[in-house]
């Protein structure tokens, strides 16, 4: 790996620059959490269920147009 320093080109097992001596670290990618990946799913699912309770009370004067066999939910008391 080389140094991120001085680039120089060092061994890969080595963790300090042989010519000034830095660390050699890779700075670490970001690695996603998994409380991380609970709030994102958590803010996709509430997109989702919005958007199918917005699209149902858009769409519902549209559907009560349609037969009642296939809409049998509209009807319901
Ligand atoms: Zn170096």
């Amino acid at each position: 790996m080389k140094c991120q320093n001085c680039g120089t080109e060092n061994k890969q097992e080595a963790k300090f620059c042989k010519k000034c001596g830095k660390p050699l670290v890779v700075t670490p990618v970001w690695k996603p959490t998994l409380i991380w990946h609970l709030k994102v799913l958590g803010i996709i699912y509430l997109c989702l269920i919005l958007l199918f309770f917005l699209l149902n009370h858009l769409l519902k004067p549209y559907m009560r147009k349609l037969p009642q066999e296939i809409t049998p939910w509209l009807y319901q008391k």
